[in-house]
C-alpha cells in the first residue's frame, strides 16, 4: 500500500483518518500539532501518543520533507534565496526577504510552468509536476527553521501559476491558515495569477480574504499575446471583468503586477492605456523593472522611465508603487536557480 503524505491532510481529513484507525478524535489535533507547529520529521518524535500507534503511523504515512541543496544569502540586506530538492529529486525555490513589517516568503507552487510567459525563467525548462500542499509549506517551515526568522506574510509568486494547482493550492491554504498550525491570517498572504480567468471567479467564492495579484505586464491584448500566451485564451477586457468580480465579492483590493520591459510597454502611451483600463478599479499597481533572463533578450527600462511611468499613472488616479529591490547581489530571476541546477544535472 502506497504511504499517504500526512502533511497534505486538513485537519478533517486527518481526523477522519485517525478516527477509522480506531483511535479517538483529540488524537487527530495531536498529531495536527506535532506536524503543523512543532513540526517533528518522525512520528517517535510524537511523544504525547502511544508506541504502537506511531508505529501505525509509520506504516500508512510519511512526513514529507525538503533538503537544502542551495542558500544564497544578500550581504546587502539579508535576502536569502533557497534552492530546495523535494523527494523525487526535483526543485524549486523560495525566497526570504525581510520588510519593515517582518518577513515576508516567495514560495513556489509547482515544479516548472506551462505558462510560457516569455520574460519569465521558470517556464523555460517546462513543466513537470503540481506542487503537493506539504510541499508548499515546507518550503515555508523549512526557511524559517534554518533562518530562525519568524514569517509574517506569504505570497505565492515563485515558480509556478497557482491557480493552474488550484485543488493543491486551496488544501494549503486550509492548512498554512489553520489555527492548530502556522495560523497564518490570509489577510497575509497574497496570491498570484498570469490570470486564468475561470478560477479567479471560483476563488472569490471563497472569500478567502486573500490579496489577489495579478500578472498583467501590458495595457492591451496586442502587447500582452506576445508576451503572456494566457492572453490568446482569455483577453485583457475577461482578465479585467473578473477582477472587478473579484473585488465585488472579496471587497479586497486587486494588485497588478506590472514588469516594465524596456520598449516593450512602457511608453506614455502605455501609461495612459493602461489607466484607463484601471479607472474606477479598486486596485494598485505595482511596477518591476523586469529581471534580466539572459535568453529572452529583454532588458528592464531605465530607473527615471520608470519613474516616469508612475507618476502619470499617479496623475491620472491609479495607485501605483515601484517594487523596492531586495537581494541585488543574489538577484538569480525566479526559476534561475533550478534551471541553473538541472542544466548542471545535464
Ligand atoms: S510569470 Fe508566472 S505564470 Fe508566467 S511563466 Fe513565469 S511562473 Fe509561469
Amino acid at each position: 500500500m502506497e504511504k499517504i503524505d500526512i502533511k497534505s491532510l486538513t485537519l478533517s481529513e486527518l481526523t477522519e483518518q485517525i478516527v477509522a484507525l480506531g483511535e479517538p478524535r483529540f488524537r487527530a489535533k495531536q498529531v495536527f500539532e506535532w506536524l503543523h507547529k512543532k513540526r517533528v520529521f518522525s512520528f517517535e518524535e510524537m511523544t504525547n501518543i502511544s508506541t504502537k500507534f506511531q508505529q501505525l503511523l509509520d506504516s500508512r504515512f510519511y512526513i514529507n520533507s525538503l533538503n537544502i541543496a542551495k542558500k544564497l544569502v544578500s550581504q546587502i540586506d539579508n535576502t536569502v534565496k533557497y534552492l530546495y530538492e523535494l523527494r523525487d529529486g526535483e526543485f524549486v525555490e523560495c525566497v526570504l526577504m525581510d520588510y519593515h513589517h517582518g518577513t515576508s516568503i516567495c514560495i513556489s507552487s509547482q515544479v516548472g510552468c506551462k505558462m510560457g510567459c516569455t520574460f519569465c525563467a521558470s517556464t523555460i525548462a517546462g513543466f513537470v509536476r503540481n506542487l503537493t500542499p506539504s510541499e508548499m509549506l515546507d518550503q515555508i517551515y523549512f526557511s524559517a527553521r534554518d533562518s530562525g526568522r519568524k514569517i509574517s506574510s506569504v505570497v505565492m509568486m515563485g515558480i509556478g501559476e497557482p491557480l493552474d494547482n488550484y485543488d493543491n493550492v486551496l488544501r494549503f491554504l486550509e492548512l498554512v491558515s489553520d489555527e492548530n498550525g502556522l495560523n497564518l491570517s490570509l489577510r497575509h498572504l497574497s496570491l498570484s495569477t498570469c490570470g486564468l480567468v475561470e478560477r479567479i471567479y471560483e476563488l472569490a467564492e471563497h472569500r478567502l480574504g486573500l490579496t489577489l495579484s495579478v500578472s498583467l505586464h501590458a495595457p492591451n491584448d496586442k502587447i500582452r499575446s506576445k508576451t503572456m500566451p494566457v492572453n490568446r485564451k482569455y483577453s485583457v477586457d475577461e482578465l479585467l471583468k473578473a477582477c472587478r468580480y473579484y473585488v465585488d465579492v472579496t471587497r479586497r483590493r486587486v494588485s497588478f503586477e506590472y514588469a516594465l520591459i524596456r520598449g516593450v510597454n512602457d511608453s506614455e502611451k502605455d501609461a495612459r492605456e493602461l489607466a484607463a483600463r484601471l479607472r474606477g478599479m479598486l486596485c494598485h499597481v505595482n511596477l518591476i523593472p523586469v529581471n534580466r533572463v539572459e535568453e529572452t533578450g529583454y532588458h528592464a527600462s531605465e530607473q527615471d522611465g520608470v519613474v516616469r511611468f508612475q507618476n502619470l499613472l499617479l496623475s491620472l488616479g491609479i495607485n501605483t508603487t515601484i517594487r523596492r529591490t531586495l537581494g541585488a547581489d543574489i538577484n538569480a530571476a525566479c526559476g534561475q536557480l533550478r534551471r541553473n541546477r538541472h542544466n548542471f544535472k545535464r
